[in-house]
């Protein structure tokens, strides 16, 4: 099986080689990620200059690095490296909940991959002051790992770890409305700068993704790219039926 791992927090993150080391267990793995970190890139991709892809040092890895976006990454990394079977995308320092899938570039690696016609899955873990104790986070990765890859009909899982899991869970996106809120301040010429930053604003319903880490649960979430609204369609088909 060829495994490709990507991420959005760039090719030096440590979390990226955490999920390498693991994912070496099942297959031939190559690294191919962005030379600076990309966070919140969505599924963004470079189209006004050229990519580079540069072989990069990794401990005992097989890396690359390229000067774009996660989405980039997977796609050049598909068109050098043929037939791979799976994009790993992460471990992500910071969750991938709720909304946050919008702009996750962590999940964009994966949905590349699955636009591809691989398979993908995204695995992020909560940001805190400490860096993560990949440790005892790997185990449970390997159990994930274990469990969804003979299932090729998930295609793009969503995958969450809690600092510290006591479990796993399947869960739905919890999509709750969120207040963006723009702080203003400035910067040390005087001139006007802003941060923008999401406060949840709704209780956390039971079985969603954010639920489950929030109970120490390692969330998978099944995904899929077609956002199409079914049942919308269908009553408005019903309702104003087009000639
Ligand atoms: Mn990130």
């Amino acid at each position: 099986m060829r495994i490709l791992i990507s991420n959005d927090d760039g090719v030096y993150s440590p979390g990226i080689a955490a999920l390498a080391q693991v994912a070496a267990k099942f297959g031939e793995v190559r690294v191919v990620a962005p030379d600076v970190e990309m966070s919140s890139a969505s599924h963004s991709i470079t189209a006004w200059r050229p990519l580079l892809y540069k072989p990069t040092p990794l401990k005992d890895l097989s890396a690359y690095r390229v000067n774009g976006t996660p989405a980039d990454c997977v796609a050049l990394g598909m068109y050098h490296w043929e037939k791979v079977d799976v994009v790993l995308s992460g471990i992500n320092l910071g969750t991938n909940l709720g909304n946050g899938i919008w702009h996750s570039g962590t999940l964009a690696a994966a949905k590349q991959a699955v636009l591809f016609g691989a398979r993908g899955i995204a695995f992020s873990t909560p940001s805190t002051d400490a860096e993560p104790d990949f440790s005892k986070l790997s185990p449970w990765i390997e159990k994930v790992l274990q469990l969804l890859l003979p299932e090729p009909r998930l295609t793009l899982v969503n995958v969450n770890l809690p600092t510290t899991p006591k479990g796993i869970r399947w869960t739905r996106q919890s999509v709750r409305h969120y207040d963006g809120k723009v702080v203003p301040s400035k910067d040390p010429l005087g001139r006007m700068h802003f941060w923008f930053t999401v406060i949840p604003l709704e209780e956390t319903e039971e079985d969603t993704d954010r639920w489950a880490v929030e109970k120490g649960y390692v969330s998978l979430t099944p995904l899929r790219l077609d956002l199409t609204n079914d049942a919308e369609l269908e009553e408005l088909r019903r309702r104003h039926p087009l000639t």
